[in-house]
């Protein structure tokens, strides 16, 4: 499971921006994942917990955003959720489309004083 090591990765970022900009208690983190990016949301929540666990981040709440996986049809310029649709779309059962978010992984907000 290599969501462990990217929570830790979340958790080094989140403590460099809190000490950059004199942040004294972080209390939450807001990520967007999309559907398609390798880190699996419900993993990441999972394993957060145990990541914070005595460390300055305990009683810091995590909020996940799920970005859709969307493709542009290159048929007829539908966009569609790919993973709905099964990479059909639903306007023209093309199957020919261009990827434009799915793949995210960042750090949309941290919240603090
Ligand atoms: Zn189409």
């Amino acid at each position: 499971m290599h969501e462990l090591g990217i929570v830790y990765e979340v958790i080094k970022i989140v403590d460099n921006f809190a000490k950059e900009n004199n942040v004294e208690k972080v209390e939450k983190i807001v990520l967007e994942i999309g559907q398609l990016s390798q880190a699996i949301p419900r993993y990441i929540e999972d394993c957060y917990p145990a990541a914070v666990t005595e460390t300055p981040y305990e009683q810091t709440k995590l909020e996940i955003i799920i970005l859709p996986a969307n493709g542009k049809c290159n048929l007829c310029k539908e966009v569609y959720n790919i993973i709905d649709n099964r990479k059909i779309c639903p306007n023209c059962e093309g199957e020919d489309f261009t990827l434009i978010s799915g793949k995210e992984f960042r750090i949309k907000e941290i919240a603090g004083y």
